[in-house]
């Protein structure tokens, strides 16, 4: 047999280790930024061609590189800020590894330009395929410029792996926020096809955030610093008013990196406790640092994750460090325990979580919710009350019982209603046309039906209505726009200014009619004309919330979730009284709907009590 083993030649093993660190034009702008700032820089510029498909350039002011460096710095594993193995250990987790100009190297064509001050002439060089193509001195302010043209010109799987232009535009904006809220004293800027997005000019972190996020900030961030011998955590929160029903803009960074760490986004989501509804995401950006030491390092830099060798001091901290801001700023009602000098030692640091913080997560909704499902679903499964289930659901059988037991309906509601039960899904919704329509609570529909009595939820079910109504106009010639007569005029941050760029011609579909009015500034010429609102602008923002969330962008699940945030602002809410018309109305539509019995959410729309469940009841 012959020998199957062959190692692979240099420039596909390069490709191959580049998909680790370059996946996608978002992750090179990371790796550019942080070299950029790296190396001193005091102003960064930022130049996007085509989403950074055909270009990606970064310039700097930093300290350059030799002509020796220049060349060098494309080698796999060259980096010059680790110089001992211990260092290694302790800068790996920060992404100092030495592979990122060698992954671009070997996934795009890059032209490097360089000059230290001290250099008469800088140094210019061309690489395709990680082999220099090119070099040759040349003229140069101080600094590095590296261009990275045609990524994944040579690798065409990973490119046809890329997204629209609009999603991979918006991960590049992403990372240019999180470098840019990190180094507030540095300038940044960042063009899109010769269109400058951002310009920020150099100042303190408040300023950086509100450059970034706008100014209805301004009067809403609370700073927090506390310092131990452990750890240090500064930065800012939103006060209470500015969480968001999305987790969009909530930035930690440890030592000066953007980081993910769900465990600590709870400790400080958790801090503000009753202050904001649950399911709800206040605004932070949050600067730890500590010892690199104490951060594991078996976690791969790039995906942003991060792990710490004490995590529950570290949440414990945080916590704590989140309800004393709060607290000073008499937003929090009462503190925890203070973090005085005495309180800086380790231990006591520890304490409080090992005690009154279990107490605490024990008497918090999350642990209630949990605890309580799985006590429901015992009873549900192991008491007689298991068929239960059957009260709210309909058997075929039933059916023909009842109707052979209401002779006194006609035969024209009889065949409506033979329409309704041949329909998938919603057998059980049947609105009988001569019996009243009845509101509970102003929050409950109530009518009664053969089977029983309905009790239908007034938000769920509208909601669900119109949600199906928005989802079908994507498919028909869109909704009818209402023109305004003054147009209204819409600020936006740079950031969602860019999202509804994007999204422009969708939003004309769906009624909202935008034009572009001056930077980060839109006018609204026309809104839905059969859903008029008090307030397009807090509706936009709604839409803006859903839809902005980069997770989910493909393009049927953001018109869905724009379907989804404006069904929740048009439908009528628990509390309001409504006419019995309305309630007829209400009803009618959701037994046209195509999903009428479980709201796009997951929950029940209606319940049904059954008569059988009444004489049971009753025993008679
Ligand atoms: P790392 O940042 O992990 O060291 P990189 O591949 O990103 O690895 O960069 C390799 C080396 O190239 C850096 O250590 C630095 O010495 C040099 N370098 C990269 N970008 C710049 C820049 N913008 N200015 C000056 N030197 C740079
Ligand atoms: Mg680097």
């Amino acid at each position: 047999m012959e020998n199957k083993i062959q190692t692979l030649p240099a420039h596909l093993a390069n490709q191959i280790a580049a998909g680790e660190v370059i996946q996608r034009p978002a992750s090179a702008v990371k790796e550019l930024l942080e070299n950029a700032v790296d190396a001193g820089a005091t102003s960064v510029r930022l130049i996007v061609e085509d989403a950074g498909k055909s270009l990606l350039q970064v310039i700097d002011d930093g300290v350059g590189m030799s002509e020796t460096d220049a060349r060098n710095c494309f080698g796999r594993h060259a980096t010059s800020k680790i110089s001992a193995v211990d260092d290694l250990f302790r800068l790996s987790t920060m992404g100092f590894r030495g592979e990122a100009l060698a992954s671009i190297a070997a996934v795009a064509q890059v032209i490097l330009k360089t000059r230290r001050v001290s250099d008469e002439m800088g140094t210019e060089l061309e690489l395709e395929n990680s082999v220099v193509t090119r070099q040759q001195p040349c003229a140069f302010s101080q600094g590095t410029s590296v261009a990275m043209k045609n990524l994944f010109f040579n690798v065409p799987a990973r490119r046809n792996f890329l997204r629209s232009n609009a999603v991979e535009l918006r991960y590049i904006s992403e990372e240019f926020t999180h470098v840019a809220l990190a180094f507030p004293e540095v300038f940044f800027s960042m063009t899109n096809n010769g269109q400058e997005i951002f310009h920020l000019e150099r100042g303190v972190l408040k300023q950086r955030i509100i450059q970034l996020f706008g100014n209805s900030l301004t009067s809403q961030l609370v700073a927090v610093k506390e310092k131990t011998d452990y750890l240090d955590v500064s930065g800012y929160i939103g006060k209470p008013a500015t969480a968001k029903k999305t987790r969009g803009e909530q930035y930690l960074f440890v030592n000066k990196r953007y980081v993910r760490n769900p465990y600590l986004s709870h400790a400080i989501v958790s801090a503000y406790e009753e202050m904001i509804p649950q399911g709800s995401f206040p605004f932070f950006a949050l600067f730890i640092e500590l010892d690199p030491a104490q951060v594991d390092v078996n976690v791969h830099p790039t995906k942003q994750e991060i792990k710490f060798v004490d995590e529950k001091i570290v949440y414990a901290f945080i916590r704590s460090a989140i309800r004393h801001a709060l607290a000073q700023f008499s937003i929090a009602p009462s503190m925890d325990f203070n973090l005085e000098p005495s309180i800086q030692q380790l231990d006591a640091v520890v304490k409080p979580y090992t005690t009154e913080n279990k107490l605490e997560a024990e008497g918090g909704g999350i642990y209630k919710s949990f605890i309580q499902r799985h006590q429901a679903h015992r009873i549900g499964s192991s008491s007689n009350l298991s068929n239960w289930k059957d009260f709210f659901e309909s058997s075929p059988k039933e059916k023909q019982v009842v109707q052979a037991d209401m002779p006194q309906i006609s035969n024209q509601l009889e065949t409506e209603m033979e329409k309704w039960r041949s329909r998938p899904g919603n057998a059980s919704l049947q609105l009988l046309f001569t019996s009243p329509v009845f509101q509970l609570h102003q929050t409950y529909i109530v009518f009664e039906q053969h089977q029983g009595i309905t009790i239908l939820h007034q938000q769920l079910a509208h909601q669900q209505v119109l949600f199906e109504k928005f989802k079908s106009a994507w498919q028909g010639k869109g909704m009818a726009i209402q023109q305004s007569l003054f147009p209204q005029v819409i600020n936006l941050s740079p950031i969602d200014a860019q999202v509804i760029q994007s999204i422009l011609p969708d939003l004309l579909h769906m009624g909202y009619q935008l034009e572009p009015f001056g930077s980060n500034t839109f006018l609204l010429q026309g809104a839905p004309a059969d859903h008029p609102t008090d307030n397009d602008q807090q509706v936009l923002e709604m839409i803006l919330e859903d839809v902005k969330d980069s997770t989910s962008m493909l393009h049927q699940q953001y018109r869905e979730r724009m379907s989804r945030a404006m069904a929740r602002k048009h439908a009528v809410k628990s509390g309001a009284r409504l006419a019995e018309e309305t309630m007829r109305d209400i009803v009618e539509r959701l037994s046209l709907c195509q999903q009428s019995t479980i709201h796009f959410d997951g929950k029940p729309i209606f319940i049904e009590v059954k008569n059988d469940f009444l004489i049971e009841s009753f025993g008679i």
